[in-house]
């Protein structure tokens, strides 16, 4: 697309109707895949030292990667809600997994919908009301294996890999929209590649002959921190569950293992053959090692990193069969397609699993945009963007006016290879949710501010700060916030955070 057409397209709502329609059928689809727990340590494009993800790939070559790339809340419920609204959590009402959602806000959707978009959502929704502002939309239920898909006619089970029968969907969906003179927006939601982790048939054995590197941070200790990290429950020496995650053989004690149970029943008895061919020589070689100590660890780390970049695979392998489609389809020259996951996740860095954290695995997701004419292909973009930035951007590649009231900014400028005169020096970051108890992760409620090099978290259930040095210290092992010489930073930065929480409106946030 041109910049003239561009500004066309902007200037859309203000034409006469005839102009309309001669321009209706430019304005661009959609393709929005976004991914859940997907960090970007696990894409190739992002320099993964574990996983290739050639399909991924080949769209951050066709576009722009952004390589700063920041969630504002790391965990999936609240994530969908600011993507959907444009706003910070507390605003949106989403603000821990168990929250309610405000379905009376403008989102991308009724708005693209409103256009004149037609409008899908396939997949993982996790938010209490009922998808607002699609067409069309189909919920996956129950987890990798045999589905079962909602939508407003009801509830219907599909056999098959979650991620392959998605992405079924929603190439089923855009073939019906081909022939339309209006054009499309999909969001695609994957539930790959959340815990529990479990490979599709394709990928059952991929990395049994490798050993996938190992962070540096495996071993940590916490020392030189808060307490909070000590105290999180994520650590895959002791937090993961037998069954549950690591695929052992259930002991059918414990919540979460009677889950396992019931993951496993879900299998067809081939797929269960297949699985057993898979898991059962491999976990009886582990019973035999009677492994203790660093070792267990590292096996653990090896079982659970596996499985994740087998979930990941499949994920990429969607991403191939959307770009080929579009490009057999000649619909590939006046699609956008987007990449992102609703966090990052930690693959063994600080020895977790999980997320929620303002720490840099969790805090960063992946973010790829392929717009045709107007991105320069293989590009990456080093400004500060979030997670409220995508409605924004949504709607101004959709030709819609953005809300006054959305607190993200459109990446439109960035796309086109421009930069605009003023953006933002720092992010804001606010975790909400209260955890506690055993299948928790004790992670404790903070706000923080990332700026390009430094920031500064507030664990205000346990009171303490921390403050990093990503240029010197990126792996975030030191923290510096009661070291007297960085006290000036230290208030200076503060004093900024406080300046976030103002702009955004936080009341929730606490006083310090
Ligand atoms: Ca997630």
């Amino acid at each position: 697309m041109t910049r003239c057409l561009l500004l066309v397209l902007v200037l859309f709502g203000g034409l006469p109707l005839s102009a309309q329609t001669r321009v209706e059928r430019k304005r661009p689809n959609i393709v929005f895949v976004y991914s859940d727990d997907h960090a970007e340590r696990a894409v190739g494009a992002y320099g993964s030292p574990l996983v290739e993800t050639p399909h991924i790939d080949r769209l951050a070559s066709g576009g722009l990667r952004f390589t700063n790339s920041f969630v504002a809340n790391s965990i999936c419920g609240p994530a969908r809600a600011t993507v959907l609204t444009g706003l910070h959590s507390h605003l949106n009402g989403k603000m821990a997994n168990p929250d309610g959602f405000r379905d009376d806000l403008p989102t991308f959707a009724t708005l693209l919908q409103k256009a004149g978009y037609r409008t899908a959502m396939i997949g993982k929704w996790h938010l209490p009301t009922k998808p607002r502002g699609f067409d069309h939309w189909a919920i996956a239920h129950g987890g990798y294996y045999n589905l079962d898909i909602e939508t407003a006619d009801g509830r219907s089970r599909r056999e098959g890999y979650t991620t392959e029968i998605l992405t079924e969907e929603a190439l089923a969906w855009i073939e019906k929209q081909r022939a339309g003179e209006r054009p499309f927006v999909l969001w695609l939601n994957h539930a790959a590649v959340h815990r529990t982790w479990m490979p599709g048939p394709r990928y059952l054995t991929r990395h049994d002959e490798r050993s996938i590197p190992e962070p540096a941070t495996l071993f940590d200790d916490y020392a030189g921190r808060s307490r909070g990290a000590a105290d999180a429950q994520m650590r895959i020496a002791r937090d993961l569950f037998p069954a549950y995650d690591l695929k052992l053989p259930a002991s059918g004690e414990g919540i979460l293992d009677r889950n396992a149970t019931g993951m496993l029943n879900r299998l067809t008895e081939a797929q269960r053959a297949a699985w057993e061919s898979a898991y059962g020589p491999k976990n009886r070689a582990f019973t035999e090692a009677e492994l203790e100590g660093d070792e267990l660890v590292r096996w653990k780390y090896q079982r659970y990193i596996k499985d994740y970049l087998r979930c990941v695979s499949a994920v990429d392998d969607s991403v191939g069969r959307l770009l080929d489609y579009l490009d057999r389809t000649g619909l590939a020259d006046n699609t956008i397609f987007i990449y992102s996951s609703d966090q990052g996740f930690f693959l063994g860095e600080h020895g977790w699993y999980d997320k929620r954290w303002m720490y840099e695995p969790s805090l960063r997701t992946p973010l790829i945009v392929r717009a045709p004419g107007v991105t320069p292909a293989g590009r990456t973009c080093d400004a500060l963007v979030q997670n409220i930035d995508l409605a924004p951007t949504l709607l101004e590649m959709g030709g819609v006016d953005v809300p006054e009231s959305m607190q993200g900014r459109s990446l439109a400028p960035w796309l086109h290879g421009e930069v605009p005169a003023e953006w933002r020096e720092a992010v804001y970051y606010h975790y909400h949710q209260r955890d506690s108890g055993r299948t928790s992760h004790t992670v404790a409620r903070h706000v923080g501010i990332r700026t390009d090099r430094y920031k500064l978290m507030y664990l205000y259930d346990l009171g303490d700060w921390e403050l990093y040095d990503l240029q010197h210290d990126p792996d975030e092992m030191h923290n510096l916030a009661s070291l007297e010489d960085h006290a000036e930073l230290l208030a200076e930065l503060r004093q900024k955070l406080r300046g976030l929480i103002a702009q955004y409106r936080d009341e929730t946030a606490p006083e310090f």
